[in-house]
């Protein structure tokens, strides 16, 4: 998957997404398109857009000088995408992997997104404890998903299918 720039408000560049992510951002209208691939575009029934290779941020993003992200219980849902990381439901609470009873700490390495059932089912256990397995490893996000946090964009897999980006021509 290409990549896509973008630039803060101001011009600056910040980062860089995923093509399907700099798509998600236009159509929210959270960015415009600064330059795009010459002769491509995403069409369908409603939508004609060109192919964007730098988007700006509509409004002006504070991005802090460390490249990593603040730890947040929203942030582990958005990183994790509302699933639950032991069975792959809904998921709206945050589990620590490790309970704070135990260490464990607020980190993004201890943290996955849990629905209720199994964060109860869990309780004050580490996972073998309570013989449950983890779908999904936690991880750090990067600092383009950091940015993507700061900008709230969170459902990236509601595209529709019709946006596949065409292949670029060579
Ligand atoms: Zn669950």
């Amino acid at each position: 998957m290409r990549e896509t720039l973008v630039l803060n408000a101001s011009f600056e560049p910040l980062s860089t997404v995923s093509l399907r992510r700099a798509v998600v951002l236009v159509m929210q209208d959270k960015a415009v398109v600064e330059h795009a691939h010459p002769g491509m575009r995403l069409r369908a029934a409603s939508v004609d857009l060109p192919v964007p290779q730098v988007i700006r941020l509509c409004r002006y993003v504070r991005v802090p000088f460390r490249q990593r992200a603040p730890w947040s219980r929203r942030g582990v849902l958005v990183r994790d995408r509302h699933r639950c990381a032991y069975c792959g439901r809904r998921a709206t609470t945050v589990d620590h992997v490790v309970p704070r009873s135990r260490g464990g700490g607020d980190t993004w390495l201890n943290t996955v997104a849990a629905c209720t059932t199994d964060n109860h089912r869990k309780a004050d256990r580490t996972p073998p404890q309570a013989g449950m397995k983890l779908l999904v490893q936690p991880f750090e996000p990067t600092p383009a998903d950091t940015l993507l946090l700061a900008l709230g964009l969170r459902d990236v897999e509601g595209l529709p299918e019709w946006l596949t980006v065409p292949a670029p021509a060579v």
